[in-house]
């Protein structure tokens, strides 16, 4: 998949977390967490699009003690996600993908603790329902709610009213704060240098 999956690692205690694996066996992933022998803790996702969420099953077959994170209403739609996108992208209406578990499910200003770093949440709905934006330490990982050079929002699913307003509540909260963006396709930015026009 063309989208992007980040691995964050800490070498002192080898423990790992994978955002939005998109790719169905997750290789690279799999690659990077044996040679390194990390413990893989959790996987985080944006959202429930299976261009970001088509990794999960490999990577929980493989490390089967990993939770699985997501915002409630990502976990509703997980179920349903992979339909419209084999249909439509991939042309393969038969073929069926439900990510098989979600762990733990995350609301508005929720905070992860994750070795000794805090993971916290912010509810982005409008990409669609289920997205979700957190920031670890100066970094914003915002899945499709903001990208360097395109907003988009699903028909169906999502709303532009509301991306818009999650826009405007990301740009608020994290003002000034020299955050970097580190979204789910194309290149990192500083979100201070986001155009909203
Ligand atoms: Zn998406």
């Amino acid at each position: 998949m063309s989208s992007n999956c980040y691995i964050i690692y800490d070498n002192s205690i080898r423990h790992c977390i994978v955002i939005d694996p998109g790719s169905e066996h997750s290789l690279r992933e799999i690659d990077f967490i044996e040679s390194g022998r990390y413990s893989l803790d959790y996987i985080v996702l944006t959202h429930e699009h299976t261009d970001h969420t088509w990794g999960c099953n490999a990577l929980i077959e493989k490390y089967p003690f990993t939770k699985i994170v997501c915002s409630e209403k990502c976990a509703q739609e997980l179920p349903h996600s992979s339909d419209a996108y084999f249909r439509f992208y991939m042309d393969d209406p038969d073929y069926q993908y439900k990510v098989k578990k979600v762990d733990i499910t995350v609301h508005d200003k929720d905070i992860l603790d994750w070795n000794y770093i805090s993971i916290e949440f912010i509810m982005t709905p409008g990409h669609t329902g289920g997205s979700m934006c957190f920031t670890l330490n100066n970094i914003l990982f915002t899945g499709d709610t903001i990208m360097k050079y395109k907003l988009f929002t699903n028909k169906r699913f999502g709303s532009y009213e509301q991306m818009r307003s999650s826009i405007s509540k990301l740009l608020s909260t994290y003002h000034n704060k020299g955050l970097t963006v580190y979204p789910g396709h194309g290149e990192i930015f500083k979100l201070d240098d986001y155009d909203n026009d």
